[in-house]
């Protein structure tokens, strides 16, 4: 069997990218309205710090304002939601973004659900994911958003249909991922880590979604010949043949087996990972049209 179609999540990014620019200059131009996003850090994660620079970095390149509001680590919760409450009321902020996870003495969901739902870039907020579970106008997570997008590339508009396994059930990938493939008409199953004999539930499946956290847990030959594989996962493992200390990022399917099986999949990296900021991005504008009642990019 020949290898599946490369999917070039990196390139339809740098589109997606193009796109938002474009989109912000004729807001500018004609409505004299500059998008700011608000991205709040608390802590010295490393990763949550290169993620923020990243998207920091991304936001000016499209030409929109970037506010970035690094905490200490210990910063009591009360002066975070102080923060956010700051950001809703602040009209020159229509995006606001908490990076998680946030420091444990602070409520994660506490703090999601005090963002202005409007300004909800993330879509985490419970009002968001209550419109977008009845299949209203939301904010919608952006990992699963670029997911969609991606499917849709290679496998048209219309879903209608076809058997959706997404692998994972969290409430900022899984569960919003099935309800976008349930909005797309598709026949939607959801495992976790209770599944039983996940391997022939994934050997069901036209459009396989793994979200699991699990280095190369899912394997070629429970994938369905053919299948459209989208692989979230982002795991960091040992990489000794790169050098002592080194590390390699890995996504959950085990890309090596499952490309002579699938008809089309995403690397790890280079896949869904550089869709989120690019959609990010994307919603910091659309909640910006949504919020000035001005119309939104198509
Ligand atoms: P969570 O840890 O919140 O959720 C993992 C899910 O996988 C859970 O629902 C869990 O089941 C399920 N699971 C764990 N082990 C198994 C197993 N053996 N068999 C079947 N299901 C299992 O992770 P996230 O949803 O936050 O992230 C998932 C992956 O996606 C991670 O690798 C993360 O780094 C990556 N990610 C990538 C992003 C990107 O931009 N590319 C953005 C966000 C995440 P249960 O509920 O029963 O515990």
């Amino acid at each position: 069997m020949t290898d599946a179609q490369l999917i070039d999540g990196k390139a339809f990014a740098a589109k997606l990218r193009e796109r938002v620019s474009a989109e912000v200059a004729k807001l500018k131009a004609r409505h004299g309205v500059t998008p700011g996003l608000a991205v709040v850090l608390v802590g010295e994660d490393p990763a949550s710090q290169v993620y923020v620079r990243n998207k920091g970095e991304q936001t000016v390149e499209c030409g929109m304002n970037s506010f970035e509001h690094k905490l200490p680590a210990d910063t009591p919760e009360a002066d975070v939601l102080a923060l956010v409450e700051r950001l809703n009321g602040d009209d020159s902020v229509h995006g606001i973004l908490v990076q998680l996870p946030l420091p444990s003495h602070i409520s994660e969901p506490k703090v999601i659900n005090t963002i202005n739902p409007a300004k909800d870039v993330d879509g985490f907020h419970v009002i968001n994911s209550g419109l977008l579970a009845t299949g209203q106008q939301a904010m919608v997570p952006c990992t699963p958003s670029g997911c969609m997008m991606l499917i849709h590339d290679v496998l048209g508009a219309d879903l209608s249909g076809k058997r959706a396994l997404v692998v994972g059930r969290s409430n900022i990938v899984g569960k919003p991922m099935a309800q976008l493939l349930l909005d797309a008409n598709c026949t939607v199953t959801i495992a976790h880590s209770r599944t039983k004999d996940l391997p022939e539930e994934c050997r069901r499946a036209d459009i396989l979604v793994a979200a699991v956290g699990r280095s190369e847990m899912i394997k070629g030959d429970w994938i369905k010949p053919g299948a459209c594989v989208i692989d979230v996962g982002m795991n960091r493992v040992p990489a000794p043949e790169r050098g002592e200390g080194k590390m390699r990022l890995t996504g959950d399917v085990d890309f090596a087996s499952a490309k002579s099986v699938a008809g089309s999949i995403t690397p790890v990296p280079g896949g869904v990972g550089p869709m989120t900021i690019a959609v990010l991005l994307t919603s910091a504008v659309i909640a910006c049209c949504r919020i000035l009642g001005l119309d939104e990019p198509d």
